[in-house]
């Protein structure tokens, strides 16, 4: 198994070597060359656990690259320390069937795909007897859910910066009350876009770069995709088991809340690996690039507006160039001649009949937070069920595109307590905190305040890593 770039001026890369990449050399991102043949084989797993399932479904996109008991002590590891015995589990909420992504350890659904990618960095480290130096730039949940991933892991050391004072003080406490000695919190005088500014200054350094191996997490890394096309098949199988009259290859739909659209994507392949998907529903709040495209073919960028649900608070969706080389066909020059306009005219178009591929695809409904309040509230109030601000706009496209005769399938990406405020908002109280995030008041925090400069943030490193690395 070769994996290819959507910009088509890549060599064909390994497994290994695309997780370790991240991006493409040419800027593109990586793509299986052939997905697996959609088979029968899949229906066989109904019943069994989340890890077996997991390893499966994996199994024909590492190309042989990982032994299968290495594989399955890895995929073990990664989520044994979920709170929920079925790791992702399915609950009935009125006439939908909720899938319960936030069961790791910052609660949400990032751990799930994060989890599996720090074991699996860990794993290709030891094999090639090499080090790795994690950094990003975090608006908040990525980047705790990247140091719950990496922390104590052999071979890697990891930088997050966020912005000073400008996260919660959950979000804060997650990432600072870490007390492994591999964890680096820096919180950096300045804003998101200083932050994030100063990674890729980092990267783009390429004599810093070439010395310290650096590395992202972000979400466009391969892994990240592979791990969350999995659950699609463990959640639908509970399904079946809900409803008594289903039988094994009756369609259902899924409704994603959608930023980056890496998750709703794992959905597109697992459709096409052959699990009945009659309809993915795309979820996005009041930052409606997606549902503009997908009701028009027109992709247009406009300026981020801030909702309640912030990580959701994208414009250009990373992801959604690898669903652009589908839909061309896998035709690379015609991705960038997309990119291109993009990049001159702030704009492109597809034309009708991709347009039409488009809208089999998806339905799609942007949600704005009058609405996604209403329905944390209706949902509390008529089910007892309580969402998160994320959740709530996947659940809302949900109620208004239900069929009688199609389940439908939502996926719910945080813990409620995650987003306490908007909880309040909608129904008058908080919900209360849950172990996980009750026992960070008070513990010890470690972390380095740092000017938002490009100098300061390679200095620490500099200054951390020294003796460190081989
Ligand atoms: C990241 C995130 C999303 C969006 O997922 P994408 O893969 O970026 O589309 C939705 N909800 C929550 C809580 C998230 O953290």
């Amino acid at each position: 198994m070769h994996y290819v770039s959507t910009r088509g001026q890549a060599p064909p890369h390994t497994f290994a070597e695309a997780v370790m990449a991240g991006l493409a050399p040419d800027g593109g991102l990586f793509l299986p060359e052939a997905l697996p043949a959609p088979g029968p084989e899949w229906a066989a797993l109904r019943g069994r656990p989340f890890a077996q399932v997991f390893q499966a479904i994996a199994t024909p996109f590492l190309g042989g690259e990982i032994p299968a008991a290495d594989l399955e002590a890895l995929v073990q590891r990664s989520f044994a320390g979920f709170a929920h015995p079925l790791v992702t589990p399915v609950v009935r909420v009125g006439p939908l069937h909720v899938l319960e992504l936030f069961h790791g350890p910052t609660l949400a659904f990032k751990d799930v795909a994060l989890q599996f990618l720090g074991n699996l960095f860990e794993w290709l480290l030891a094999r090639s007897r090499s080090t790795l130096t994690v950094v990003g730039a975090t608006s908040g949940d990525t980047g705790s859910a990247a140091i719950q991933a990496l922390r104590g892991k052999r071979g890697m050391e990891v930088f997050i910066l966020f912005p000073r004072g400008r996260v919660s003080r959950m979000q804060q406490l997650q990432m600072t009350t870490v007390p492994d000695a591999n964890v680096h919190a820096l919180a950096v005088e300045g804003t998101f876009d200083d932050a994030q500014d100063i990674v890729k200054g980092l990267f783009n350094d390429r004599a810093f770069n070439a010395r310290y191996h650096l590395a992202a997490v972000n979400s466009i890394n391969w892994a990240r995709v592979l791990a969350q096309m999995t659950y699609f098949f463990h959640a639908y199988f509970q399904v079946l088991e809900q409803r008594p009259g289903m039988q094994m290859g009756d369609p259902i739909q899924v409704s994603v809340p959608t930023g980056n659209f890496g998750h709703i994507y794992a959905g597109v392949l697992a459709r096409r690996m052959g699990l009945p998907i009659a309809r993915l529903i795309l979820a996005s709040n009041a930052n409606s690039i997606l549902p503009r495209f997908v009701a028009s073919g027109e992709y247009r960028p406009q300026a981020v507006v801030q909702t309640l649900s912030p990580s959701m608070d994208i414009q250009v969706a990373s992801n959604f160039e690898r669903y652009l080389y589908d839909l061309a066909g896998r035709d690379a020059a015609l991705v960038l001649e997309w990119l291109g306009q993009l990049r001159s005219a702030g704009r492109f178009q597809v034309g009708p009949e991709r347009l039409r591929q488009v809208q089999q695809d998806f339905a799609a409904q942007a949600v704005d937070d009058a609405a996604t309040l209403a329905t944390i509230r209706q949902v509390h109030e008529e089910w007892g069920y309580l969402l998160d601000p994320h959740s709530a706009t996947g659940v809302r496209a949900a109620l208004d595109h239900a069929r009688a005769d199609l389940p439908t399938l939502c996926m719910a990406t945080a813990h409620p307590a995650k987003f306490g405020d908007a909880v309040r908002q909608a129904i008058g109280q908080a919900p209360p905190l849950p172990a996980a995030l009750a026992g960070l008041e008070g513990a010890p925090q470690r972390v380095q305040v740092l000017p938002a400069r490009l100098q300061s943030v390679q200095d620490c490193l500099r200054r951390t890593l020294a003796g460190r690395q081989s």
